[in-house]
């Protein structure tokens, strides 16, 4: 087994650079929810190729592996990650414009890509600015806020298909709905996004920013880590609402709790456990649905042991 965990350790080294791998690695150092066992193996590639040399080599030892940006939308159980973390973040992280658009690399964070867009005049990325992941989280999920949508500003996306293969996709065949897209459908990787933004005027783009950013501080508990809203919207309903009407504000196990602040997310006082967060969603699903009979779906992604 020892013999096995050195030589996967070595051919992930050989790929990525003895520093791009860690082993027994920690996840709650890569959420925002500061939650989550050791992944076995934790892979920061910097080159498209890399990543498609990893798949290739988990597949060829059948070592599962999964993707991860910024861990901003992920729920790590307390048992940590068998098999291979991925992380596409700050390693392929790169933005420029060029007229209208925006070349961004699927390991940016948004608020970066955000202030590209900003010094080169371009309106229409500020919605995104205040969310934390990174732009393959962003298309993968169809990320929105305060009415806009990575739909909406998305020309075209690189992805890698399961078969290996690097394909430009146009908005149009990217399937971007709310809070998914065929990213997540077909197991995609993002490798980076064309955005089609407008010439506007810094001036008024930077009030727009910084407007957001004042809403999302007054409303959001930014204080603590969490995983932003952890239900999605049910149809004709607001999670964070039904949430308050059920008598739930600032309801508790462990250190799992639901924000007084905002309803909506559930967040981590301190030492929060995977199991605390699962429990307490659960309960609050539940009784969502006995009071109010719509049932709450998570909408943040759980990976690994529970
Ligand atoms: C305080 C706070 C506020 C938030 N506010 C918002 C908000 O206003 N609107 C909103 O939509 N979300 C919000 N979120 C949630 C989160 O930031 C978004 O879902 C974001 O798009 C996730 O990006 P990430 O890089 O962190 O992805 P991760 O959390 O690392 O991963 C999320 C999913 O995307 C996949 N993924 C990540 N990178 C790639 C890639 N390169 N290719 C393919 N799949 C990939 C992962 O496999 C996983 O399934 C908030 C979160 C927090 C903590």
């Amino acid at each position: 087994m020892e013999l096995y965990r050195e030589k996967l350790l070595s051919e992930l080294s050989e790929i990525v650079g003895k520093d791009g791998v860690l082993a027994d690695e920690p996840m709650s150092r890569h959420t925002t929810f500061r939650i989550g066992g050791p992944a076995d193996y934790f892979v920061m590639p910097s080159r498209n190729e890399e990543i498609l040399e990893i798949i290739r080599l988990c597949r060829r030892e059948s070592v599962p592996y999964y993707i991860i940006g910024n861990g901003s939308n992920l729920l790590v159980g307390d048992r940590g990650v068998r098999g291979v973390v991925i992380q596409i973040f700050r390693r392929m992280s790169g933005a420029h414009a060029e007229g209208e658009r925006l070349y961004v690399q699927a390991g940016t964070l948004l608020s970066k890509a955000a202030a590209a867009a900003y010094e080169a005049s371009l309106t229409g990325l500020e919605f995104a600015s205040g969310i934390p992941g990174t732009m393959g989280g962003a298309l993968r999920m169809n990320a929105g806020a305060y009415g806009g949508e990575m739909k909406m500003v998305t020309e075209s996306a690189d992805v890698l298909t399961p078969e290996g293969e690097i394909v430009t996709l146009p908005v149009a065949e990217l399937g971007m709905a709310y809070r998914t897209s065929v990213i997540a459908k077909n197991d995609y990787v993002a490798l980076g996004a064309v955005l089609h933004l407008q010439k506007g005027s810094r001036e008024e783009i930077k009030e727009k920013m910084d407007d957001l950013r004042r809403r999302r501080t007054e409303k959001q508990p930014l204080e603590y880590g969490s995983a932003g809203s952890t239900f999605k919207r049910p149809e004709g309903y607001f999670a964070g609402k039904l949430i308050d009407d059920a008598g739930l504000r600032g309801f508790r196990i462990g250190d799992a709790q639901v924000s007084e602040k905002h309803c909506g997310f559930v967040i981590n006082r301190g030492n929060a456990t995977a199991a605390e967060v699962v429990e307490l969603m659960n309960q609050v699903a539940d009784r969502v649905e006995e009071k109010f009979g719509v049932r709450l779906e998570p909408e943040v992604k759980r990976i690994g042991e529970f």
